[in-house]
């Protein structure tokens, strides 16, 4: 017998066929790394969040082994019970510590993941009296910022994407108590970066938090690896810091870096930090080697092999119709519109040797189905170049 609910679901999911939405999964028996085995193939992947390629690293595999060894494979608590050790303390330690130059009193406290780092952070801010905060978040902003803001119970209003003047009237007109503006530094889908310099300095005037999710920030930008913080060289008490450590960092994770008083209030009230098992603190002890190399000189050459990378994609000629979007970081997206198209696309490359997602919506907006390729400091120029004549083999069949 099938119940009607599973009918129901079965309908949905048919939907999703007939538009091209549906999802699948596909299966890596290797390494994140350029050079990957997907689906019982050999592909060359430009496909991941490993902006510096130190996944699948072999100094962080033998600290994540070593922290393992130190500290066994599971927390065993949440972090105010029993969950909290000196691997997760000393990585918040360091996180301070590198975020100093951007922060006045710093702190960092280290989450399970980005999704609930901007979870916590948004409804621990728009407490205690939600009803009488207003989030300003960017109309492209990252669907855990999204989630965040609804179950804040703040009153949530979208401005358009990167649209200053936009927010400086809402600001103006906010009678809210708490104010609190929300952004991705990096766009995750585009690439481009936010105005974090004007909405900084219109957060100041206002006296409105500025939350930044630099999930593609931290570890590529800035001379030091310090995200878009160091990027623009911003340095402000309103600045609430959110960076991820499961992508140029190639662990997983995340971390919140702010004022030492925001940093004690999230403690104290932020549900998804308190109600959940703490990360095993062996990936908070391979994080110490990651931050280690981001702010070294491996983490320069890194970066600056990445951008050379990204030079040698610069002027690719693409498919009449679709746009490359220009972008100053690892993010390099071919917007080619239609859902079919944008997964034909996809398959077209992936038959070539190629690995690179077709995004769809509700990812991206509707019309604006995408290839989102991405470069990671493990790419080589002749991975560029391989990626470029797949690329232009497709522009030749237009
Ligand atoms: N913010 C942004 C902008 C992201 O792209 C992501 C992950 N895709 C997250 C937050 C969530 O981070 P995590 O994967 O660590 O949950």
């Amino acid at each position: 017998m099938t119940s009607p609910l599973i009918t129901a679901l079965q309908q949905q999911i048919a939907q999703l066929d007939a538009q091209d939405l549906r999802r699948h999964r596909r299966t890596a028996a290797t390494a994140c790394a350029p050079q990957v085995e997907v689906d019982g193939r050999r592909l060359l992947s430009f496909n991941s969040n490993d902006y510096l390629g130190l996944a699948a690293d072999a100094r962080l595999v033998e600290a994540l082994r070593e922290g393992a060894s130190l500290y066994g494979a599971g927390s065993g608590g949440s972090h105010l019970i029993s969950g909290h050790s000196r691997a997760h303390a000393e990585l918040e330690e360091r996180l301070a510590a590198l975020m100093a130059p951007h922060l006045e009193r710093p702190r960092a406290l280290y989450f399970s993941t980005g999704y609930m780092a901007n979870l916590a952070v948004l409804t621990a801010l728009a407490g205690p009296q939600p009803r009488e905060a207003d989030i300003f978040s960017d109309a492209l902003n990252h669907a855990s910022i999204i989630d965040g803001a609804r179950l804040s119970r703040a009153q949530v209003t979208v401005y358009p994407h990167g649209d200053v003047a936009a927010l400086e009237a809402l600001l103006a007109a906010s009678t809210a108590k708490t104010k609190l503006v929300v952004t991705d530094s990096v766009f995750s889908m585009d690439g481009d970066l936010a105005p974090l310099p004007e909405l900084l300095a219109l957060c100041e005037r206002f006296g409105a938090w500025l939350v930044v999710d630099d999930a593609h920030g931290f570890g590529v930008l800035g001379e030091h690896g310090r995200g878009a913080l160091e990027h623009f060289g911003l340095r402000s008490p309103y600045l609430v810091y959110m960076g991820t450590l499961g992508k140029a960092a190639g662990v997983s994770g995340a971390f919140v870096a702010a004022h030492e008083t925001v940093i004690e209030w999230l403690v104290q009230r932020a549900r998804p930090y308190i109600y959940t098992t703490a990360a095993a603190p062996a990936l908070a002890h391979a994080l110490l080697t990651s931050i280690a190399l981001i702010a070294g000189e491996e983490g320069r050459a890194r970066r600056a092999h990445l951008a050379a990378l990204r030079q040698q994609l610069a002027g690719l000629r693409v498919r009449p119709g679709w746009q490359r979007l220009a972008s100053e970081t690892a993010i390099q997206p071919l917007v080619i519109g239609g859902n079919a198209e944008a997964l034909r696309a996809g398959q077209a490359l992936f038959e070539q040797g190629i690995w690179v997602s077709a995004i769809r919506a509700p990812t991206v907006p509707a019309g604006t189905a995408r290839l989102r390729i991405t470069l990671s400091a493990t790419h080589t120029p002749q991975d560029v170049d391989q990626l470029k004549a797949a690329l232009q083999a497709l522009a030749g069949e237009a």
